[in-house]
């Protein structure tokens, strides 16, 4: 592998896992990973399984991430969760800005602008999801959707911070659908972040910036998206959710 920045792959569980179904998963994931020193593993459990598989990747290779965040410290925000809970807990990462959560809660750009940078005040890594949806990509609007979402969700990030974020690319209608987007199309979409990026900080941001796809990725397709050079890992749904499917992509050649 000739990867200049570090690859992340990382389990989006969603609503799906006990808490001892996690552990299990977890445990039977870690042999299967262990030997693993040039990428990143993150596991994304609900958060109600968080703390009992962050309990059992503790000093392993594997670290653990949440699925959404609240962007106060605390208060009077019904079923919401803060970073320092997360923290709490164990997770280095947050997934902020799943389609999902735009398509199903109505998240736009400015509630996931408004949970990154706490996120990032806080010590949390956010991987800050992007995609356009069929309609959009039909219409001719995959770089203005894009553009928006970057722009939109950075704002008022100073440069510093910006080193830390790991965006997703996830165009809509790959996701949970096995319509993965060739690695030609995913490469354009992320050559296209990275600029955009550039535009906002620096070369220098844009260049260590880590992008991951994310749309029907499975042992079979990995090796072929994570060839691409703007590709720097994977966020995946439905094939994170057996360790040795999840193994396998982790261990993608
Ligand atoms: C996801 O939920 O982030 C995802 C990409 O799902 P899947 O891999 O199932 O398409």
């Amino acid at each position: 592998m000739n990867k200049q920045r570090r690859p992340i792959i990382a389990g989006n569980w969603k609503m799906n896992m006990t808490a001892a179904q996690g552990r299990e998963l977890a445990s039977k994931l870690i042999p299967l990973v262990s030997a693993v020193k040039d990428r990143d593993i993150v596991l994304g459990p609900p958060f109600t399984a968080l703390q009992t598989v962050g309990e059992a990747i503790k000093g392993t290779n594997i670290s653990i991430s949440a699925q959404n965040i609240h962007w106060e410290d605390k208060g009077a925000f019904t079923g919401e969760i803060s970073a320092e809970m997360l923290l709490d807990l164990g997770c280095k990462y947050v997934i902020i800005g799943h389609s999902e959560r735009r398509q199903y809660f109505g998240e736009t750009d400015e509630p996931v602008n408004k949970k990154v940078r706490p996120a990032l005040k806080k010590g949390l890594l956010p991987i800050m999801c992007v995609g356009e949806t069929l309609a959009e990509r039909e219409a001719g609007k995959l770089n203005d959707v894009i553009s928006r979402q970057v722009t939109g969700g950075l704002k008022d990030l100073s440069a510093e911070d910006m080193k830390k974020v790991v965006i997703a690319y996830e165009p809509v209608w790959a996701i949970g659908t096995g319509k993965t987007a060739s690695p030609e199309q995913a490469n354009e979409v992320h050559a296209l972040i990275r600029s955009k990026v550039q535009s906002l900080y620096s070369a220098e941001i844009a260049d260590g910036l880590r992008i991951q796809y994310g749309g029907s990725v499975t042992p079979d397709n990995v090796s072929q998206l994570m060839a691409m050079p703007d590709i720097d890992g994977a966020l995946v749904g439905g094939a994170s959710l057996k360790p040795e499917s999840f193994a396998a992509l982790v261990n993608f050649k």
